[in-house]
């Protein structure tokens, strides 16, 4: 048993659990950290956000410069796929040493080995050579995070079948990709290859792309990726997926019925969507109750039905996003510090990092038309906005949702260059209540793109200047 007694041990390193235990250690607590993967950041740093955005971010310059006739920029370009995924690598581990370091300077104990609740105020901990330790503490917290939900029936071998994970590891470039589901995993790592050079089909059970986005947004949004050559099978239930060393051939049918179709490619991505990761916590025996979907449940102060033990991010009810469980994870631990933690899930901003990238916050115009609530809309083209026609990126518009008769924003959605650092401005005017007009009467700087948002927001009164 080890000799100290913690004020709160946090079960998972991932962005929720490594930034409460920094928060804590700043409110005076003593902690510990443990994570069983042997390295900090989680899912986000190791195998989701970052090194999908690295690779986002290397194939849109590959891309551009390919296609940089019209900006003056000519020659030769070709792809070392090597240095791209090792460029990748590099910034993973220099971003997960970082919180290694964030670690020690706030003195939170980071113990590499997988987590158990042994009781309420211990946590047992196997270490990756099998030995085992106990952790005294006054509190625990889960923040465990999630895991690819599988396909029924379908085994994921990282090579030809592959998750996110594999998908961000393909030592060569496709000649075909297909990915099953059409959300934003699906749909960035589908830009990544195909910028590459895959040809990439995207099949998908609904009969839309991203089904939580403002619909005007999400046919705009398919419509662009269609014009980039993505191909979309929607409303198509995938039946099998079968790999041989030669390829995989995918087979999905019509939902509404008829013949089944057949597609055939070198990988196939499976991007269905995340589950909670509660797989050797011992939940059950120590009586943590989940829901119907496997997500612990919590309280308004991310408490269990546990005394002492609390849960946050992606293990949780609410979006699985990076920023999300950050904000669980500081909530939280200010709650256990007798502070007033609270988390506005109606303002987690969402994000889809293709180009363009498509932005929101707040209701969709289905969601306030579900309410009932009276609303008008203010939208601007980027076609219109002088910073966008520079950069040659004029695809795209502002939309802005405001209540009829209060003016309050209640939605604001974006799909353009830059739509996911512009959404920023919308999350914090959301936040203080504000009103379209506080927006337009807030002086921008120019030439930007955020002027898109105050024409936008002049829109809603119908004073656009610039349109
Ligand atoms: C490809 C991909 C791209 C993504 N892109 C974005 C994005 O751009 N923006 C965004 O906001 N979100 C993105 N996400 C989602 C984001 O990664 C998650 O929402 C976020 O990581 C959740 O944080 P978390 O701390 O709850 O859990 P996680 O990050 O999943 O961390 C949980 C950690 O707990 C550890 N663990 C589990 N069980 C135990 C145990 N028993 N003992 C010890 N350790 C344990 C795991 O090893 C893991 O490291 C992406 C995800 C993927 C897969």
């Amino acid at each position: 048993m080890s000799e100290v007694s913690y004020d709160l041990v946090v079960i998972g390193g991932g962005p929720g659990g490594y930034v409460a235990a920094i928060r804590a250690a700043q409110l005076g607590m003593k902690v510990a950290c443990v994570e069983k993967r042997g390295a900090l950041g989680g899912t986000c740093l190791n195998v989701g956000c970052i090194p999908s955005k690295a690779l986002l971010h290397s194939s849109e310059l590959y891309e551009e410069a390919l296609h940089g006739q019209k900006h003056g920029i000519v020659g030769r370009i070709s792809l070392d796929l090597k240095a791209m995924l090792a460029r990748k690598d590099d910034v993973v581990v220099n971003l997960t040493k970082g919180v290694e370091g964030l670690f020690k300077k706030n003195k939170v104990d980071y113990v590499i080995g997988s987590g158990r609740i042994a009781t309420p105020g211990q946590v047992g901990v196997t270490t990756a050579e099998g030995k085992s330790l106990l952790l005294n503490t006054k509190r625990i917290l889960i923040a465990t995070g999630s895991e690819t939900t599988p396909l029924p029936g379908i085994t994921i071998d990282e090579k030809r079948i592959v998750s996110s994970t594999g998908a961000l590891t393909l030592s060569e470039v496709p000649k075909k990709l297909v990915v099953i589901g059409a959300g934003v995993i699906g749909l960035e790592l589908g830009s990544v290859w195909r910028r590459l050079g895959a040809e990439v089909t995207v099949v998908e059970f609904l009969d839309r792309i991203t089904p939580t986005m403002d619909i005007e947004v999400s046919r705009q949004f398919q419509k662009m990726l269609g014009k980039q050559g993505i191909q979309f099978k929607l409303a198509m239930k995938v039946s099998g997926v079968k790999a041989s060393n030669k390829e995989v051939v995918v087979t999905a049918e019509p939902v509404a019925g008829s013949k089944a179709e057949e597609f055939k490619a070198d990988v196939a991505l499976i991007a269905i969507g995340r589950r909670p990761f509660t797989q050797g916590l011992g939940l059950k025996e120590i009586g943590v109750a989940t829901d119907e979907k496997g997500r612990v449940q919590v309280n308004v102060h991310f408490e269990t039905n546990v005394k002492g033990i609390y849960a946050i991010g992606d293990v949780i009810a609410g979006p699985m996003l990076a920023h999300k469980a950050e904000e669980d994870g500081i909530a939280a631990v200010e709650s256990m510090a007798g502070q007033a933690g609270h988390v506005n899930y109606n303002l987690v901003p969402s994000v889809v990092y293709t180009m363009p990238e498509v932005a929101c916050v707040g209701k969709t115009e289905e969601q306030l038309k579900a309410e009932g609530t009276q609303y008008k809309v203010g939208k601007f083209p980027f076609l219109a906005n002088s910073r966008a026609r520079t950069m040659g990126m004029t695809d795209g518009f502002v939309k802005i949702l405001a209540d009829a008769k209060t003016d309050e924003v209640y939605g604001v959605h974006i799909i353009g260059p830059q739509a996911g650092t512009m959404i920023a401005e919308a999350a914090i005017a959301m936040e203080f209540r504000a009103s379209p007009e506080d927006i337009a009467r807030t002086c921008h700087s120019h030439p930007d793109l955020n002027e898109a948002i105050k024409e936008a927001a002049l829109a809603v009164a119908g004073r656009a200047i610039h349109i």
